[in-house]
């Protein structure tokens, strides 16, 4: 798609914005996408590598399991991926990721954080343990993962931070106190990074869904069905009902093509903001 300069304000739309195509308009970026082996990360790896642009691959399959995977999507959009097992609720993992993608591509241009985890008791229930797995791996592996590709983003003038928050970002539910606390601190965390970046060709935004039917929901579901008798249909449309306005999931793919428009160079003011696609809720 072409930019139409007919205003006459529009001289202020750089060559970039005039003459980039939709279609393949990543090709030649990098991107790690952390926790991306399915769910919400795969859908945002595969919108990316529709683009055109290169991954390196995160999750908790192994190798063994994780390259031909990531073998799979290169050859369908013609881009080279890499898979990286980091467990990246330890900070010496993450470090290790970032500087692997580095060394494989040169650079990263775009960092999705992505991978997270949800526990669900309530306070006085809920184990150090779990406290520990969901603020190390929801907030503190992004901080780490910033870290490390933050310079050489700098060094090139360009680079794009997408933080994948919650609406837990920001509003809570009871009996979620480390995911609603993580996920806080991950849209605060993005707004730091946008000012401290705002002049450096580099964003950090916030993607904020509502209710997504991957694996992670999947089993609140079950949980609710077991706990209440209903069967897993039911149960999944009293799930939506408790909390969104508008009882529908958000695609993965609907995620991914967020993603790569915040990508995009008609993006590139927007920064240390959140944006919610969740079916109404944060409206209530
Ligand atoms: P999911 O459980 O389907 O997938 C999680 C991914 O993270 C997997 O690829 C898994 O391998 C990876 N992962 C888990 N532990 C890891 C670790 N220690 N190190 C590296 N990778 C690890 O989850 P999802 O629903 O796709 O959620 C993805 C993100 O979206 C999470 O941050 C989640 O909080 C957020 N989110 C999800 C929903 C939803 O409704 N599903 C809503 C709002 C926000």
């Amino acid at each position: 798609m072409h930019a139409v300069l007919s205003r006459p304000e529009d001289h202020r739309l750089t060559t970039e914005v005039a003459t980039q195509p939709v279609l393949r308009s990543l090709s030649g970026r990098t991107a790690i996408v952390t926790g991306s082996t399915r769910g919400i990360g795969e859908g945002i790896a595969r919108a990316l590598a529709e683009a055109g642009c290169n991954l390196v691959l995160n999750g908790r399959r192994s190798s063994e399991e994780g390259e031909p995977f990531a073998d799979a999507i290169a050859a369908t959009w013609n881009v080279e991926v890499r898979y990286h097992a980091a467990d990246l609720r330890t900070s010496s993992h993450v470090e290790r990721l970032a500087a692997y993608a580095q060394e494989q591509f040169g650079t990263v241009d775009i960092l999705v954080n992505n991978a997270g985890i949800q526990h669900v008791a309530p306070i006085e229930a809920f184990a150090d343990e779990c406290w520990d797995n969901v603020l190390s791996l929801n907030l503190t592996a992004a901080f780490h993962a910033i870290k490390g590709v933050l310079p050489g983003m700098r060094t090139h003038g360009w680079g794009r931070i997408i933080n994948i928050a919650s609406v837990h970002s920001l509003v809570a539910s009871p009996n979620k106190c480390a995911y609603v606390a993580a996920k806080h601190g991950l849209l605060g965390l993005t707004k730091v990074v946008a000012l401290e970046t705002a002049n450096d060709g580099i964003t950090c935004n916030a993607i904020c869904p509502g209710w997504v039917l991957t694996e992670l929901v999947q089993h609140q579901v079950e949980a609710r069905a077991t706990a209440s008798g209903m069967c897993p249909e039911e149960a999944r449309i009293d799930l939506l009902r408790a909390k969104q306005p508008m009882f529908e999931f958000s695609s993965v793919e609907s995620i991914g093509a967020l993603t790569v428009f915040l990508c995009s160079s008609h993006a590139r003011t927007m920064t240390g903001a959140a944006y919610t696609m969740d079916g109404g809720w944060a409206a209530v």
